[in-house]
């Protein structure tokens, strides 16, 4: 991607496609949940998700780097589970991370990507191949640091989350199932999947 100016409108269109995809897919996210933890993916995001579209005006009305803040922190409050802190703090780190210009290109969203992926990380004490988000995270970073396509990213981080199926869980509520957490693909994979197939989209429409 080239350089692209981040206006309220624009975050706006993102923030509003996200909520609704992700709340599109809650029964899905929910099922993926039953499968290996306890079946409330899909409602924590929804609930969480539902309040990011109450609030969007207020939301937007901020320069954009508070009002990723401010949807993390909606994130954290709303969410709830293990994935409502950990979104949460993915989105107040790319507000703490974004750029005074508002200006964004491939390498500057790869460097906040990065960013963010080491809070949650240390948030959630966990690593990569742990058979949770990060596993389509860290793909999608480097596919930015690589300067792929809008396209290309989305594929990515597809089966970034097809490839988490066959790992065992050591990290969150799957990680009780020991192996028989192999298998199912990790609902939080797939809800990060989702939302950088959204953005994808949105952005590529755009440019
Ligand atoms: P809970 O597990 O508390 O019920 P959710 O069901 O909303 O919360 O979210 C589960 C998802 O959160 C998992 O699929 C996984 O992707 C992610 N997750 C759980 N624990 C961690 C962790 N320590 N680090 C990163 N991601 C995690
Ligand atoms: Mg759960």
């Amino acid at each position: 991607m080239g350089k692209l100016q981040m206006t309220p409108d624009l975050l706006r269109s993102l923030l509003q496609g996200t909520a609704e995809a992700v709340i599109a897919q809650a029964e899905h996210l929910t099922a993926l949940d039953q499968a290996i933890g306890d079946g409330d993916h899909g409602i924590n995001m929804k609930r969480g998700l539902e309040n990011v579209l109450a609030d969007l005006e207020n939301i937007t009305a901020k320069p954009p780097a508070e009002a990723l803040k401010a949807v993390g922190m909606t994130m954290v409050m709303k969410v709830g589970g293990a994935s409502g802190p950990l979104y949460g703090t993915l989105a107040v780190t790319l507000g703490k991370e974004w750029p005074t210009d508002d200006e964004l290109d491939s390498a500057k969203l790869g460097q906040m990507l990065a960013a963010s992926i080491e809070a949650l990380k240390k948030r959630g004490k966990a690593d990569l191949g742990a058979k949770t988000m990060l596993d389509v995270l860290a793909p999608v970073q480097q596919a930015l640091e690589a300067n792929k396509s809008m396209t290309e990213i989305s594929a990515i981080a597809q089966q970034a989350a097809e490839a988490t199926i066959p790992m065992k869980a050591t990290r969150g509520r799957a990680s009780f199932l020991g192996d028989r957490s192999i298998g199912h693909m990790d609902p939080g994979a797939y809800s990060s999947a989702l939302i950088i197939q959204t953005i994808c989209q949105l952005l590529e429409e755009k440019s």
